[in-house]
């Protein structure tokens, strides 16, 4: 039992970890944080919260943070603490040099989905208007970017349709590769809720997660697919629909283009997309698929959400497209209760998307190749800003290997622990010249950095975060930031050292300028959160209070396009020396690495990763409940404890990727969606055996 007094005092602020966005009070003795309470008024979470947000925050005065700026010339040689003024110098010495060495395009950035939308919308413009390239690629990259492309051709802007209150009228609700539970806990409470109260459930996931069955829930159906075969499923649900006459017509007459229709009716009606034709690819009874597909058509209030069981994959954006029309072809847009929705893992991916973060669109998901926009950035910006898409992630690292890509401002990401094959990502790091790390602690990546830049954690920070339901939440400072600087005046620094003019003197002037470029954002100012508490873009004068529902009467793009899903096998394939498929996945104590979470006093975070098995696998090799197996694949090996469950199908193996002595990314592969190159982190073709031990 831990004494924590009378708090004086409560700042209201949002959660760092998951995209569900809850709210905070944050109550204080003095200038001591003693204790985070959910607030009853947030509208994500309406008083709920789950145990990281409540307890996870420790991490903020963790004896490891670094407090100070340091560089060293080589990564061979030792740090050396300096002043930011030296830091700053040094830094800007160095990215100068490589750009007049190298040229323009030779530098970039990779900001992160933790960060605020005004530190993110800083770091891009860092990188047009200061590296003057488009060489700016977020963590989103690779987990949420064919959410971007999906959405944005089918229904014209890459968010999330709904607001979480909207659950509550819904009728069906289809999770597609998702496990709220785990991922996003206060946005599962809202929806078991609903399920008690009659709501149906179909959930589309390789593995048994509690929400399929569990305390207090049990789905109408859940299709068990084999991973890799999401489009085969959700075209094989959009035939049922086609074919056994359960569309809505009008709605597809009225509200989407009708020509492009016909086509994917056509398409999808071909008997090579029915479930019987794909039963033996996917896994999956084609009887549960035609059940699972009336139940969704005929069921009422049909609402879908889905996470990164379909995004990290080859056709990531494909399984994105089919989703959405399995939306347009039953009228499921629009209206509360219905939508397609993305539940995104961090706190800020929708903000970091949404801030021009992708080396391809400025702020407000618009073109770097449209004129008319770029004209507005550079008469505000003063500078001319470059009309071709900048390298992403995978590119960066590409070109660094090869000898073109020299320096890179990594910020609030462990791009060495968290990206796919990890071999591949140091080989990258090792070859630049200049790899400067702003972050909390001296995490992975920093083995490859010349330069650290301690950052600061949300609790030192004013801002706003963009929660998975477009709703920006006020971030507000509860402690002065330990090394002296907001992340945001960081960046303006190295700007300035570099020869810019910034001046911003508070984030709130940093959202006036994006409200003043960013049409989806022209209504939101400090005050105007302040005042409503939260605001779902677009707002604007048409919608000076937010909008909780999109899609009304039209769709962002005018009409719905529906778009032919065709399913490609991935290149990831099974055979004798891999006979098995890894998928991966996240537990409700632990967040991502764990960088946050395992800098917790609580015993509770001090668990392993385990690889789940099914029996008849583990049985086979000679594997019992608790021993160590060496994981292998064609990418590396690592090894962790078995533990046997019917949770996974037989041929699948599972694991999450919380700790960095397991490094489960040492074994996924480099292959990507075509469209966006998000990571194909969910299909790995791996062998097991029983081993002795790391
Ligand atoms: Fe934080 Fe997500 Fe938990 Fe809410 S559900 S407290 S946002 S981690």
């Amino acid at each position: 039992v831990v004494e924590i007094g009378t708090p004086e005092r409560a700042i209201i602020t949002t959660c760092a970890y998951c995209g569900v966005g809850c709210s905070f009070k944050a109550e204080m003795r003095g200038d001591e944080l003693v204790r985070m309470v959910p607030h009853k008024d947030g509208k994500a979470n309406r008083g709920h919260s789950c145990v990281k947000g409540r307890f996870a925050w420790g991490y903020a005065t963790h004896k490891d943070r670094i407090l100070n700026p340091m560089i060293r010339d080589k990564i061979t040689d030792p740090w050396q603490e300096v002043s930011w003024d030296e830091a700053m110098r040094f830094t800007a010495d160095r990215m100068k040099g490589l750009i007049e060495k190298h040229g323009r395009q030779s530098v970039g950035v990779i900001t992160s989905s933790r960060c605020t939308n005004e530190e993110t919308y800083l770091v891009q413009k860092l990188t047009r208007a200061v590296f003057l390239n488009n060489n700016t690629d977020t963590c989103a990259r690779v987990c949420h970017s064919p959410t971007g492309y999906g959405l944005g051709q089918t229904f014209g802007t890459s968010a999330g349709t709904q607001d979480f209150d909207s659950v509550e009228q819904s009728d069906v609700v289809m999770i597609i590769g998702a496990n709220p539970t785990d991922g996003h806990p206060v946005f599962a409470s809202r929806l078991k809720k609903r399920l008690r109260k009659g709501a149906k459930l179909i959930v589309v996931d390789p593995r048994r997660t509690d929400i399929v069955e569990g305390p207090h829930v049990k789905a109408a159906h859940h299709l068990p697919l084999r991973p890799g075969t999401n489009v085969a499923i959700v075209t094989a649900i959009a035939h049922v629909i086609v074919t056994e006459g359960l569309m809505d017509e009008e709605f597809i007459r009225t509200r989407c283009d009708w020509d492009e229709f016909q086509d994917y009716a056509e398409f999808v009606a071909d008997e090579k997309n029915s479930p019987e034709a794909v039963e033996e690819l996917t896994g999956v009874k084609a009887q549960t698929v035609r059940e699972a597909a009336r139940l969704y058509a005929t069921g009422g209030n049909g609402a879908i959400y889905y996470g990164l069981g379909v995004t990290e994959h080859s056709q990531g954006s494909t399984t994105v497209i089919g989703i959405a029309n399995l939306a347009m072809l039953t009228g499921n847009i629009g209206k509360p209760g219905v939508g397609v929705n993305p539940l995104r893992g961090q706190n800020n991916v929708q903000g970091s998307c949404d801030m021009g973060s992708f080396p391809h669109e400025l702020p407000g998901y618009r073109h770097v190749k449209n004129d008319d926009v770029r004209d507005l950035f550079q008469n505000a910006w003063g500078v001319k800003i470059d009309n071709e898409p900048g390298l992403r992630i995978p590119n960066m690292l590409d070109a660094a290997v090869e000898g073109t890509f020299k320096g890179l401002y990594c910020q609030g990401e462990d791009i060495l622990q968290s990206d796919p094959d990890t071999h591949h990502v140091a080989a990258g790091l090792a070859a630049m010249e200049c790899v400067i790390v702003h972050d909390l602690f001296l995490n992975e990546t920093a083995n490859y950095a010349h330069v650290f830049l301690p950052g600061s954690t949300f609790l030192e920070k004013d801002g706003t975060f963009t929660n998975a339901e477009r709703r920006i939440n006020r971030v507000r400072k509860v402690m002065a930031p330990k090394n002296g600087y907001g992340d945001w005046e960081v960046t303006q620094m190295l700007a300035n050292a570099m020869g810019a003019n910034w001046n911003y003197a508070h984030p709130s002037q940093i959202m006036d300028e994006i409200a003043l470029l960013t049409p989806s954002f022209a209504g939101v100012s400090f005050e105007r959160l302040d005042e409503l508490g939260s605001i779902q873009w677009p707002c604007n004068e048409a919608t000076p209070e937010g909008t909780p529902t999109m899609h009304i009467g039209a769709f962002v793009r005018g009409k719905g396009k529906f778009i032919r899903t065709e399913y490609v096998a991935t290149d990831e394939k099974t055979g004798p020396r891999f006979p098995l498929l890894l998928t991966t996945g996240r537990i409700l104590s632990q967040y991502n690495v764990g960088a946050q979470t395992r800098r917790t006093a609580n015993v509770i975070w001090h668990d392993q990763d385990v690889l789940e098995i099914h029996p008849h696998d583990a049985e086979n090799r000679g594997i019992h409940e608790g021993d160590y197996v060496r994981l292998t694949s064609r990418a590396g090996e690592t090894t962790l404890r078995a533990t046997l469950t019917d949770r996974v199908s037989p041929g699948v193996v599972y694991t999450t990727f919380h700790h960095p002595d397991t490094q489960a990314n040492v074994v996924t592969t480099d292959y990507s969606d075509w469209a966006t190159n998000c990571p194909e982190y969910k299909v790995t073709a791996v062998q097991i055996a029983p081993s002795n031990g790391p």
